[in-house]
């Protein structure tokens, strides 16, 4: 399908000019064409200039109005396939109840797990796509979504077949990770190490040979999976071909964050306790961090120093962490707000790490995350006169349209 744009009062490209990812003061740099038009043409840009560019006669032709695109958000951190829900713990934690008491009382990821469990390939299909839908609706065009509500082999490649079924079906860009180790199962709670050795041995061959997977991630923390295991199951992934992120330092910082920078991860994500270790070993490395301010919010928890981590030139990403327990919202535009409001970064150097930089944090930063002239035609535009009016009046959807792959989505 080839579409032409015309009118656009602000065309935000996020142009990369050719590098992986933005740092430092280039976050800044949006170049923003005014009064601008945009030619697509099989879901490529292949054009980008003023009121004076030449399109084919036979095309279909948008208005813009003089409202404001941007580039789809490219939502890196997601756990888009769960069943059930758990507003009863919400309710809990808004009395002050612990996460211990509410893990007591039947509560926190073992919750989902059995919903997850319980649930058919079907539901868990259609559950998730409306979930997408929401997000395609709010702007984000690119979604990485990783297992773990599963936690055992058969659920957690029912998950995984999920996310391929999406990512066949769905407009959004769907991104796989598996997340095998994100929690223990009962059935290993005495035997921790055999848990992670069933990962090792039995299922990341399988998510490997079947393809089920692009990345491999694992929530490094203290109770959880320690340094050592997630080395383990890291290097296991690493030679089966699949790439390491790692859920660092959430609640303790233990070394993930080096542990990360060390093996290459192409993302350390949360980082809301990263200190001065983490922050060095991230500056020596390629490693993206990508921070999830949403999960503070929801949480009342510390966020990441994102404005140190920028202005010492480390790469930084935004994502949701969109998942039922700690993050029930998947608005990207919300994440600006928020990391405007709590996290000392500019409107400007938040939509460079909700966009290209999250695609770098995919390895897709060739493809999308921004407008440039052969790069997939994923743009958004806005019902706004100026972009900053979108993190500014937070809490509403600003979405106008939607253009994926070069297609105008009908909502
Ligand atoms: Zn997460």
């Amino acid at each position: 399908m080839n579409l032409f744009i015309k009118n656009i009062g602000q065309l935000v490209t996020v142009a990369s000019l050719g590098k992986r990812v933005k740092t430092g003061s280039d976050m800044r740099e949006l170049h923003i064409h005014t009064n601008a038009s945009l030619l697509i043409e099989n879901g490529i840009i292949t054009a980008i200039g003023g009121p004076e560019l030449l399109y084919p006669e036979d095309i279909d032709v948008i208005d813009a109005e003089g409202k404001v695109v941007l580039p789809g958000f490219v939502d890196s951190h997601t756990h888009t396939v769960f069943a059930g829900s758990r507003e009863n713990e919400f309710a809990m934690r808004s009395e002050g109840k612990t996460y211990q008491e509410i893990a007591e009382a039947g509560g926190g990821i073992l919750s989902t797990m059995r919903a997850t469990r319980e649930a058919g390939k079907r539901d868990l299909y259609r559950l998730a796509e409306r979930r997408l839908n929401t997000m395609l609706r709010n702007g984000t065009t690119t979604v990485e979504i990783k297992s773990g509500y599963g936690l055992s082999p058969e659920s957690e490649m029912k998950i995984l077949e999920v996310i391929s079924e999406l990512k066949r079906d769905h407009y959004v860009t769907v991104v796989a990770t598996f997340l095998g180790a994100h929690a223990f199962p009962p059935e290993y709670k005495d035997d921790k190490q055999g848990y992670v050795d069933r990962i090792c041995d039995y299922m990341l061959p399988y998510v490997a040979e079947k393809k089920l997977a692009t990345f491999i991630d694992v929530f490094c923390e203290t109770g959880y999976f320690d340094l050592k295991m997630t080395e383990q199951i890291i290097l296991e992934a690493k030679r089966r071909g699949l790439i390491p992120k790692i859920h660092a330092d959430q609640l303790n910082a233990i070394g993930a964050v080096e542990l990360g920078a060390r093996h290459n991860a192409i993302s350390v994500d949360h980082l809301e306790k990263t200190n001065g270790e983490g922050i060095a070993a991230l500056k020596n490395s390629q490693t993206i961090a990508t921070v999830l301010p949403g999960c503070s919010l929801f949480l009342n928890h510390p966020y990441a120093p994102a404005r140190k981590m920028i202005d010492e030139g480390i790469p930084l990403a935004i994502a949701t962490d969109f998942n039922p327990g700690s993050q029930m919202c998947s608005s990207m535009q919300m994440m600006l707000t928020l990391a405007c409001t709590q996290m000392q970064m500019t409107p400007e150097e938040s939509i460079t790490a909700a966009t290209l930089n999250g695609a770098a944090a995919l390895g897709l930063s060739n493809d999308i995350g921004s407008i440039e002239i052969g790069k997939q035609a994923d743009v958004v535009l806005y019902s706004v006169h100026d972009y900053r009016f979108i993190p500014y009046h937070y809490g509403t959807n600003h979405v106008w349209k939607v253009v994926k792959s070069g297609v105008l989505l009908d909502f």
